[in-house]
């Protein structure tokens, strides 16, 4: 049983002088996935897995006897709670189950841990919720390092013990990210899509997570936010406070808790040269982003609101490639109407003009990305081999068939396209061609105006799909290789769990035959190829998707440029040079350090 005494002394208890600096004793280098690139240096807002944040907060002095009047109550309560659920586990299992919140109920009536919480809050007037985030962490994190396998699973109890405090002295209030008023970096063991999508950049300055893989939508939501973002680190929430100094570096993927004064030094150098590389790739705007063998590549922008067709214009995107729409549902407690989903597009629209091209993808829901209409289905026990996409969509014929009437109706206004997500057969691609031919023919009945010739594509992101992508060309007029899907699919690697995201490559030989056969499937048909995943945004994958035969690629907007750059200072011929070099390689290894010589040749500064 953990020993209430044990705690009183604090292990990790940094030297006054640096304490009034707010900095924890050691510093602490994670790495994990870079997602979104830049450096970002500040102070710790802390999401723990339950999402209470913690802020390193300060009362007026005034203040301090509430603070402590506070404690004394959340403490009593907690300890109430604790015999309450002593009593009824030892009713109900019996008196040694009990008694581990007997345990618990001594640990929060112990004197000298009410003395250590109460003379924070008396010395430095922290707030009641700081003092006990903060005392329970560091005596748990003392726990977990003691090489004994039982007092490391005694530090759960601590987290159990400090959760409830905070219940009681949070009211189970969580305070709403919205609310944010300063600058802030976010730690949290993991963000969904729609927490990501609806954090203010304005007050966020990065995140950094313990779960995630590269190509999540929390990883891909970081890139539209434009905010540094790593993922993936492993465990590191617990080791950290509200307010602690941190660092993301997204280049790299690393995570510096407490940095000392040379690395703090050595970052903010970092920050300011990445700031000045990217002010330079600005001017590459309007330039064409061809060759200098003079072929031509088409950019288009990634987006998932309506407002980034703004970031695509001053990134100088040639149109969108890919509207993720189901960001319109996430969140939602009721589904977007025909008109909120017209009103989304027509936005999109009225900032590119009417010429050029918005590939607007059909609804994407499932796997990671749930609206509060679809939630998963507790026997949907493998979401991202489940009822997603197309597959929820052609179940819910009202749902695809109202976003189709406005992608439809949108088609009157400018060049849109419309684009099937996750199919993987022949027979699904027909089903969503035959719904979009009925939607066609009652528009035409209501006297309602749309492009009748309204490009048909697919995307291409089921290894089935790319399988048999000679006979899909018969009947679209684009493909758009979703390398996302497409790599976890091949390798069976779950692109939200850090722990394959070794497996989890966009060189992996396997992924790369799958699309050498779509775009030849496409070659022969004569219709045009995309490739819309996060590989067409990494730099060192450029190179080879252009002497594969790829000639558009669709991106985070933000990374334009940076590709934009890449293409204009390599030839074709080296292109292809380079795609039939890595199509000998073995493994994804091999290709990945091939590729990444060759791109450092040409443009070292993309490289490091
Ligand atoms: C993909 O899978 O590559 C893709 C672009 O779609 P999403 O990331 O939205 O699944
Ligand atoms: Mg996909």
């Amino acid at each position: 049983m953990l020993q209430p005494a044990a705690l009183a002394r604090d292990p990790l208890a940094a030297p006054r002088a640096s304490r009034a600096r707010f900095r924890l004793p050691f510093m602490e280098i994670k790495r994990g996935i870079p997602v979104a690139p830049g450096v970002a240096i500040g102070p710790a807002l802390v999401l723990d897995t339950e999402g209470f944040r913690i802020p390193r907060r300060c009362v007026q002095r005034q203040q301090v006897k509430d603070e402590l009047d506070r404690l004394q109550e959340a403490l009593r309560a907690s300890a109430a709670d604790a015999r309450a659920n002593q009593q009824a586990v030892s009713a109900k299992l019996g008196q040694q189950y009990g008694g581990i919140f007997g345990a618990h109920a001594l640990l929060v009536e112990d004197v000298s841990l009410a003395r250590e919480l109460e003379s924070l809050i008396r010395e430095q007037s922290f707030t009641a919720e700081y003092a006990v985030s903060r005392v329970m962490r560091r005596h748990a994190k003392a726990l977990e390092s003691i090489d004994s396998g039982g007092l490391a699973t005694r530090a759960a109890d601590l987290f159990d013990i400090e959760k409830s405090i905070l219940g009681h002295l949070l009211g189970q209030r969580r305070e709403q990210l919205a609310d944010l008023q300063e600058p802030v970096i976010i730690l949290a063991h993991d963000l969904t899509p729609s927490e990501t999508a609806a954090l203010d950049p304005r007050h966020v300055h990065a995140f950094a997570t313990e779960s995630g893989g590269r190509a999540s939508h929390t990883a891909i939501m970081a890139g539209v936010l434009e905010i540094p973002a790593v993922v993936g680190l492993g465990k590191f929430v617990t080791d950290v406070s509200g307010g602690d100094m941190v660092v993301v570096d997204g280049n790299r993927g690393v995570l510096i808790l407490n940095p000392d004064d040379e690395t703090l030094d050595r970052y903010t150098r970092a920050q300011t040269s990445f700031r000045s590389f990217e002010s330079g790739l600005v001017e590459l705007r309007d330039l064409p982003a061809k060759t200098k063998d003079g072929a031509s590549v088409q950019l288009l922008g990634n987006i998932e609101f309506p407002s980034e067709a703004t970031h695509c214009q001053d990134r100088g995107a040639e149109g969108v490639g890919l509207y993720r729409t189901e960001f319109l549902y996430l969140g939602k407690e009721t589904d977007p109407t025909e008109a909120e989903h017209l009103d989304a597009y027509l936005t999109v629209l009225r900032t590119l003009g009417p010429a050029k091209p918005v590939v607007i993808r059909t609804l994407d829901l499932g796997a990671d990305k749930f609206s509060s209409a679809a939630e998963p289905t507790p026997e949907e026990r493998n979401p991202f081999l489940g009822v997603r996409s197309v597959r929820l969509c052609l179940r819910n014929l009202t749902l695809f068939k109202t976003q189709m009437r406005a992608i439809l109706r949108a088609s009157a206004w400018g060049d849109v396209r419309i684009m099937f997500p996750m199919v993987s057969t022949l027979l699904e691609l027909r089903q969503c061609k035959m719904i979009l031919a009925e939607v066609k023919e009652d528009l035409e009945e209501e006297g309602i105006a749309f492009n009748r010739d309204l490009p048909v594509g697919t995307m291409i992101e089921v290894p089935s799909a790319a399988l048999v992508a000679e006979q899909m060309g018969r009947e679209v007029d684009f493909f758009s290789i979703g390398t996302n899907d497409l790599i976890q699919y091949t390798l069976a690697a779950d692109r939200t769990n850090e722990a394959v995201a070794t497996l989890y490559s966009p060189g992996d030989p396997a992924v790369l035959r799958l699309i050498d056969i779509v775009v030849k499937a496409a070659e022969k048909h004569g219709v045009a190829v995309n490739v819309c995943g996060e590989m067409s945004g990494e730099p060192i994958y450029t190179m080879l998707l252009l002497g594969l035969g790829i000639r558009q690629l669709s991106i985070t907007p933000h990374n334009i440029p940076e590709i934009k750059k890449l293409i204009r200072s390599i030839t074709m011929a080296e292109a292809a040079e380079a795609a039939r070099e890595v199509m000998r390689l073995e493994t994804a290894r091999d290709v990945n350090n091939y590729l990444r010589e060759q791109t450092r040749r040409v443009l070292p500064e993309v490289v490091s």
